[in-house]
């Protein structure tokens, strides 16, 4: 994989997967074929190591959204009706195709969104295994219950609900890309992605293995373009069921306005400020470790980014040392560099945002104890410093807002109430984290704590067939096993008469 090549040795092998997206127009893939806008409308793709073009990508217009949405459409009955053990082969087929490709993924991915490749290594490998693991389910997706009664037996089944949308954001777009496409097609769903415009590679690619796995035309479409009009227009057609959307809590809360006219099914997983309780007898060496991982790996680009430290008071200082020192260490740098631990953020305009974060928790009166800079001496790449704010309050900015940037702010907590309470105060509730060797209190907490998901005495760990999903402003809907088959089928009942109970007469 890549992270055993040389830093000079990926770029060399990124450089030449890139030239091909450089040489022409990314296109859109409609209907099983490529295209590219009549009247050349197009964006520029920068890569954000050096804020270089990466290429030009079709700009989609509400007309293209239209096609596409109506060639997903007329494919549905088709791949609905295939036999879910010839979608089970096709799937695993597509799944050997990404294996075959992971060493340009990984590379692709990291110079398009600037996640070191450390991390992105595994990218493909994991966009396969979401693929091999509803490609299994597939066959028996449609089963239900059988709940009989004395004179009737009501009996479930479940059928794909439709076209879907899947609407994707630019952190890990590949990895995100497949964790919804691969149940929406297993279930016998078609679908149209829009992938985040400033990170179109890895889905472009994903279409292009689509074509070579042979899925009957329409059943995968892609639409590059802005949120504003192809997005937007994607969760107003008519012929979309249901929308499943990674992004923002703003964007979640525009696709429930323009779905709503057609009542789209939403799953929405957006914004967290997830916080991280270490109390004074958790193992602190590990919780550190954690600690420093979930913010700082992904570039803090993580929806489930530890991004508030709580830690109680009689630890504080003796932790806040330990993790300062440890920042200082941290190595920012090119995201192809396999040493590289931090790499860029997306876009200058999210540093600036990330920055201003920064300086804004200086005028509350915060400290900004490690980092708060721009990495200048990294070139025209926006390399952000990993900072750490302390002396914050949670009603300040720093501790409020999601800053999806290397930015961890600490708060101090005296008891399991204060520390419950801080960690609730927030408009989200998509992940925790909880560091303590009691189990009565992990169990108090795990009742108590608003997150979605929690995680005792561990950093993130992702298991398939567990549910995903957040609570309060994070989100809407679970997905994960048959939680993803929940939200991509519609369960039926049919209720059967054993022709033994007397039938309402009227009229006689
Ligand atoms: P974003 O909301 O700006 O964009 C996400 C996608 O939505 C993009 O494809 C964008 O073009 C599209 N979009 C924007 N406006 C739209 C509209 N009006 N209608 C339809 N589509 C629209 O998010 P982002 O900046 O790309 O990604 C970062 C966000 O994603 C963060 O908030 C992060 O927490 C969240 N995220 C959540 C999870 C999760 O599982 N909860 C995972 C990863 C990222």
């Amino acid at each position: 994989m890549s992270v055993t090549h040389s830093f000079r040795e990926n770029r060399s092998r990124a450089e030449e997967y890139l030239s091909r997206y450089a040489a022409g127009t990314i296109g859109h893939f409609i209907d099983g074929r490529w295209e590219s806008p009549e009247d050349g409308a197009t964006f520029e793709n920068l890569e954000p190591a050096e804020n270089q073009s990466v290429g030009n990508v079709a700009l989609g217009t509400e007309q293209v959204m239209d096609r596409a949405c109506e060639a997903a459409e007329a494919a549905f009955l088709p791949w609905a009706s295939m036999n879910g053990a010839e979608r089970k082969k096709l799937l695993n087929h597509f799944a050997d195709l990404i294996e075959k490709r992971a060493d340009e993924i990984a590379l692709v991915e990291s110079s398009d969104c600037g996640q070191p490749i450390r991390y992105m290594k595994q990218a493909a490998l994991r966009g396969a295994s979401n693929f091999r693991f509803f490609a299994d389910k597939a066959p028996e997706a449609g089963n239900g219950l059988s709940l009989l009664q004395d004179h009737h037996t009501n009996m479930t089944m479940r059928v794909p609900i439709g076209p879907v949308g899947v609407i994707t954001p630019w952190n890990t777009p590949f990895m995100l890309a497949t964790w919804k496409i691969a149940p929406a097609l297993a279930a016998g769903c078609t679908i149209v992605h829009k992938p985040a415009e400033l990170s179109p590679l890895s889905a472009t690619l994903l279409a292009e293995l689509a074509e070579e796995a042979g899925f009957p035309a329409g059943v995968w479409n892609l639409v590059h373009g802005y949120g504003e009009t192809v997005g937007r227009r994607l969760s107003e057609h008519r012929a979309i069921r249901a929308v499943a959307l990674v992004g923002e809590t703003t964007t979640g809360s525009h696709i429930l306005r323009q779905g709503a006219d057609t009542l789209k099914r939403v799953h929405l997983e957006l914004g967290g400020k997830n916080p991280v309780l270490v109390f004074d007898d958790a193992d602190l060496q590990r919780a550190l470790d954690a600690v420093i991982y979930m913010i700082f790996s992904l570039n803090g680009q993580r929806c489930t980014s530890s991004s508030r430290l709580l830690i109680q008071n009689t630890i504080k200082e003796e932790f806040l040392s330990a993790l300062k020192s440890r920042i200082g260490r941290l190595r920012v740098g090119h995201p192809l560099d396999p040493e590289t631990e931090i790499g860029p953020l997306i876009h200058t305009e999210h540093m600036q945002k990330v920055l201003t974060y920064v300086e804004g928790a200086r005028e509350e009166g915060a400290i900004v104890a490690a980092g708060g800079n721009r990495r200048e001496d990294l070139g025209t790449g926006n390399y952000v410093e990993p900072t750490l704010i302390t002396e914050a309050s949670n009603d300040m900015r720093i501790a409020r807002e999601e800053i999806f940037g290397p930015v961890l702010t600490a708060i101090g907590f005296d008891s399991e109430s204060e520390a419950v309470t801080l960690a609730n105060d927030s408009a989200y509730g998509l992940s925790g984290y909880l560091w303590t060797r009691d189990t009565g209190r992990s169990m108090r907490l795990a009742r108590q704590l608003d997150a979605g998901m929690l995680w005792i005495n561990s950093e993130n760990n992702r298991n398939l067939s567990s549910p995903f999903g957040g609570m309060k402003q994070s989100g809407i809907g679970r997905d994960g096993g048959d939680y993803s088959f929940d939200f991509y089928m519609e369960t039926k009942n049919i209720c059967i008469a054993h022709d033994t109970h007397s039938v309402p007469v009227l009229g006689q």
